[in-house]
């Protein structure tokens, strides 16, 4: 099987220095090494064992207030949906909570989570292409804020469980603007090709359908072209114009519509991206959707939570190939898949201060997992990093934890939260005998032991 290629850059990596200056809640300290907020790095991994999922609860505060004055300085009426997705850990989701944030969630999962964390079932927003009757029924039984359907069937359906239950739903439908968004095609979500949203054209009938069915009270549009979105703002500004225009087309026929859904898929820097700033993406939905003067929403899940959490993972053993150094890690595709879905580029510190000045070599750094896809950059300048050194994975804070797997019956790593000086386990090691658990062997197969 051919080897999975490197992703091509064209620009140096960032060195050690230039990774730390953008990241303000990681420093590098004389004697601790690498330093999340006030907690040396290496005492976590120390304690809790790795590879373990470390979030600073002083940067998901400082992003998300970041985010709502930027909306409030262009003037806009707006409401901040984390997106649950991008990382569900209760801890994480308290702490959003706390600042006042509501959810959008894409499962009954990530429903019960956000409602767990404390987030009011009336700031919370149901997205998704296959929502199940049972979640509907769910959503609606919480009193959530809104339901975004994502077809026509799905408007009806929502219709039947809604009646039903002699409830009214909210609905908002989600269009699809057809429009590209410059990112990842696997994170590409605005294109007529793509699964999500109804079609642009459709839609003006479909919500004067919904304002004339039973068990449902049309709430407005909502629309999300994407993730990890950083070439610029002509995307969002056509997708919003577009909204904008459709808003103002079913007002005009005496429809209500009391609120606008802007999506999320503000990106964050990895390597060297330079994404558009939370200013530049209210002024787009200011210029866009202001003059309808209706209030707006906004799910951000990666740009809040991403730069937020890094991955602590150990050194099993360096091996010297044929003109090749691999570093192997005790972390693998299973926990980040990122680098192995996307060709993600994650920045990857020693947590050692005398590692952090040391000489640097070209390395690829992989995981244990018996696939050639288990790589996690290739050529990358590090140190030497002899067994047991501990690395931290940059940026690691959303589509992480929650996107790992026990592939090759690897257990799920430990969470832990940083507040200031405190630090928590938020989540334990899961255990190999809780791995094995939930399993039945039927009797006629025999006994297993
Ligand atoms: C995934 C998703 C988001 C969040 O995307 P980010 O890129 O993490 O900001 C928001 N809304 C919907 C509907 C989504 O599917």
């Amino acid at each position: 099987m051919a080897s999975p290629l490197p992703a091509v850059h064209d620009t140096p990596d960032p060195d050690f220095a230039e990774l730390l200056a953008r990241r303000p809640h990681l420093k590098a300290h004389v004697l601790d090494g690498l330093v999340m907020d006030d907690v040396p790095l290496v005492q976590i991994a120390q304690r809790v064992g790795t590879p373990t999922w470390v979030y600073s609860a002083a940067t998901l505060r400082r992003r998300y207030g970041a985010l709502r004055d930027a909306l409030a300085e262009a003037g806009l009426r707006a409401s901040i949906h984390f997106a649950a997705k991008a990382n569900d850990s209760l801890a994480v989701l308290r702490v959003i909570a706390a600042e006042g944030a509501g959810a959008d969630v894409v499962s009954e999962g990530e429903l019960r989570a956000a409602r767990a964390a404390g987030i009011p079932a009336g700031r919370i927003v149901f997205s998704g292409v296959g929502k199940t009757e049972r979640e509907i029924a769910l959503a609606l039984e919480e009193g959530i804020l809104q339901i975004n359907a994502e077809s026509a069937e799905e408007v009806e359906r929502i219709s039947a469980v809604a009646s039903a239950m002699g409830r009214v739903a909210p609905v908002s439908l989600r269009i699809n603007p057809d429009v590209d968004a410059r990112t990842h095609a696997k994170i590409s979500t605005g294109l007529a090709e793509n699964k999500f949203g109804i079609a642009y054209t459709d839609a003006a009938a479909l919500y004067a359908r919904m304002a004339s069915l039973p068990g449902i009270r049309p709430i407005g549009l909502a629309v999300h072209i994407g993730s990890q979105i950083t070439e610029g703002m002509a995307g969002y500004r056509a997708a919003y114009a577009r909204v904008a225009e459709l808003a103002q087309a079913l007002m005009g026929r005496g429809l209500p519509v009391e609120r606008l859904d802007c999506g999320g898929g503000l990106g964050i820097p990895y390597r060297d991206e330079l994404p558009p700033s939370p200013a530049a993406l209210a002024g787009a939905i200011k210029a866009t959707l202001g003059p309808l003067g209706l209030p707006v929403m906004l799910e951000p899940g990666r740009w809040i939570a991403g730069p937020a959490g890094v991955l602590l993972s150990s050194v099993v053993l360096q091996k010297r190939g044929q003109n090749r150094r691999f570093v192997v890690l005790d972390a693998a595709m299973n926990d980040l898949v990122r680098p192995a879905m996307y060709d993600a580029w994650h920045g990857i510190l020693p947590l050692a201060p005398d590692l952090l000045h040391a000489p640097l070599s070209p390395a690829d750094v992989v995981g244990p997992v018996c696939e050639s896809g288990d790589t996690f950059t290739r050529g990358r300048a590090l140190p030497d990093l002899p067994p047991g050194a501990l690395v931290a994975f940059l940026d690691a804070g959303a589509y992480g934890a929650t996107m790992s797997s026990t592939y090759n019956a690897r257990p799920l790593a430990a969470e832990v939260l940083v507040d200031g000086h405190r630090w928590a386990v938020t989540r334990p090691r899961q255990t190999h005998e809780a791995l094995l658990a939930n399993q039945l062997v039927p009797d006629w197969l025999g006994a297993t032991a």
